[in-house]
């Protein structure tokens, strides 16, 4: 099966470059301050799409488990890394094309800095809402293409693209900034319920970081974060939606019945040694050191069982 390119991050030192060293204290803060103000007090299962090292992981805490989803295994094993194993965490290599989960699963999702990458964002919406039970929390990030910095920009002749039309922009390969409207019709045309809306990296501005405390910078911001409800104008915004209609199902205690068939949908999938496996179509997927790995088939000889 064909699905649009995925941005990897496999073997990437992301975590450490862009977040620890990167300068980038004002922003990891402000979200936090944003996920504080959106997520539910508590929940039983909240899925982290393109959840990487963690880095956010610590922030779910009214939830009683997690599951940290991203296409790259090596990110996983970091955030394995930093949030140790147990039951709380269940970690899995996939693709978001593709979710490998029961319909109506969770109670919340979150996918914060992974739009970003998403050559077919209706697509993976429509996935995220498949696998959210009724009233389930969307919480969605995304890069705004009507930022003030587009906007002058454009009007002053110095970028080609227009920051008020409503398809994405690609400024680098796989790097897409939205219409804050277009992001509102898709998810409206999934029947998603928008809640609350906030606006976030207002001085994400080289200069400003350099001159101004960044304890000053972080309260600025999160105070000009409740103005997105009337206007997108940053160059992250934050949206919380909720799945309207759908079925409320119980949540298993079970992990293996979390599980779906990427390939033809077919559930419960069999658990064996370190496979689970589709009795259907008769794919077969690894489970190594505490990771579902649903991005390769394990094929049939190929792959010594332990
Ligand atoms: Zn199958």
């Amino acid at each position: 099966m064909t699905t649009p390119p995925v941005c990897d991050y496999e073997g990437s030192d992301y975590q450490t470059s862009f977040w620890e060293k990167g300068g980038r204290e004002y922003e990891d803060r402000t979200e936090a301050i944003a996920l504080q103000r959106l997520l539910p007090k508590r929940g039983r299962l909240l899925l982290e799409l393109g959840a990487g090292a963690g880095r956010n992981t610590p922030r779910y805490l009214g939830f009683e488990r997690i599951v940290l989803l991203d296409y790259s295994r090596t990110q996983l094993e970091q955030a394995q890394q930093r949030l140790g194993k147990s039951d709380k965490y269940i970690y899995v290599a996939a693709d978001v094309y593709r979710l490998p989960f029961v319909d109506g699963l969770f109670d919340a999702a979150t996918m914060i800095r992974v739009l970003h990458h998403m050559a077919d964002a209706p697509k993976v919406l429509g996935q995220i809402k498949n696998v959210l039970g009724s009233g389930g929390v969307f919480i969605l990030e995304f890069a705004n293409k009507l930022n003030l910095k587009a906007i002058v920009r454009y009007l002053l002749g110095r970028q080609a693209w227009s920051p008020f039309t409503l398809e994405p922009v690609e400024f680098v390969e796989l790097n897409f900034d939205f219409h804050p409207k277009a992001i509102r019709n898709w998810l409206k045309g999934l029947g998603f319920k928008i809640e609350k809306t906030l606006t976030l990296s207002h001085f994400r501005v080289g200069i400003l970081k350099r001159v101004v405390p960044v304890g000053l910078l972080i309260f600025l911001d999160s105070m000009f974060q409740w103005t997105g409800a009337l206007w997108q104008l940053s160059p992250s915004v934050f949206v919380r939606a909720s799945r309207q209609g759908g079925k409320k199902q119980e949540i298993p205690d079970r992990v293996l019945l979390f599980f779906k068939c990427p390939d033809c949908g077919h559930f419960p999938l069999i658990e064996k040694r370190n496979l689970l496996e589709c009795t259907n179509c008769q794919s077969k997927w690894e489970i190594k050191d505490g990771i579902y790995d649903f991005r390769e088939h394990v094929r049939n000889g190929s792959f010594p069982p332990s």
